[in-house]
């Protein structure tokens, strides 16, 4: 079952008298279940297109179905509903709020759904446990190692059990053993049936994805199934 469709998608700026093809036309499904790689140079349109399948923003032409329902053409408040209801986000910088402890963090998503409290503190307590930091709820982001503060991002990401999970450099502010960590847990919620899209410039990131989408020019340059990923165990 696709849980994306896009068409043709471009995304145009324009920047005074002079226009920047950001996305020229991009064509893709993503089917329920795929762990994906997003790959290509600075400036290829990686961001770009995070944003439009994130529903931060709509494109500038084409289409892009998600879950079945049309978000091309949404305004702003439609949008921010179908993010919060289908996407969940990792970052790079991780994002928390850093005075506030896990659980709270994690409850965030729940608390724009309009969840009670008692089952919100059940379900980010469950999530937490699900990414190994049972025992670390009370403590604050600041109290935690970048690969704990990672997983509570993904926690949060998780709590709402969003459609897609849109990960952009997950790793990069990660040692290397913290990083591997990380492609773990994504490895374990990729068998769990989630559907991973991750963003990287780092061929061993992306190794572990099973398949790989290159842009070059706001344009599809190469989309291949990973051969051999790098399976963790
Ligand atoms: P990447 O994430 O691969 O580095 P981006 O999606 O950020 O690429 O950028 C693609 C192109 O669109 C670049 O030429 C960039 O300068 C341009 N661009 C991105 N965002 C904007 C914006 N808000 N206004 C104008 N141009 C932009
Ligand atoms: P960068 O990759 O440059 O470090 P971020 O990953 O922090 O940037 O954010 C990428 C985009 O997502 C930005 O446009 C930012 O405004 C937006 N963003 C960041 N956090 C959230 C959030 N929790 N909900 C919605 N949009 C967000």
């Amino acid at each position: 079952r696709p849980i994306i469709e896009i068409k043709d998608l471009k995304k145009i700026y324009q920047m005074g008298s002079t226009e920047v093809k950001a996305l020229n036309g991009v064509t893709f499904d993503v089917m329920e279940n795929e762990y994906i790689a997003i790959m290509g140079p600075s400036g290829s349109g990686k961001s770009t297109l995070m944003n439009l399948i994130g529903c931060l923003d709509t494109p500038t032409s084409g289409s892009y179905i998600l879950n079945n329902q049309d978000v091309s053409e949404l305004e702003d408040a439609e949008l921010a509903e179908v993010r919060n209801r289908e996407i969940g986000f990792v970052f790079q910088t991780f994002n928390l709020l850093p005075r506030t402890d896990c659980l709270s963090n994690v409850e965030l998503p729940l608390i724009y759904s309009g969840i009670k409290s008692a089952e919100r503190h059940k379900r980010a307590a469950e999530t937490l446990t699900r990414v190994g930091l049972g025992d670390r709820m009370d403590h604050k982001p600041n109290e935690l190692s970048g690969g704990q503060r990672q997983r509570v991002a993904i926690a949060r990401a998780l709590v709402n059990n969003p459609s897609i999970l849109l990960a952009d450099e997950p790793t990069g502010n990660l040692d290397t053993k913290t990083g591997d960590e990380i492609m773990k847990l994504f490895e374990e919620l990729y068998r769990a049936g989630n559907t991973i899209l991750v963003v990287t410039h780092e061929d061993e990131i992306a190794d572990h994805a099973r398949r790989i989408i290159r842009l070059r020019d706001g344009i599809i340059e190469v989309d291949r199934k990973v051969e051999n990923p790098l399976l963790e165990n």
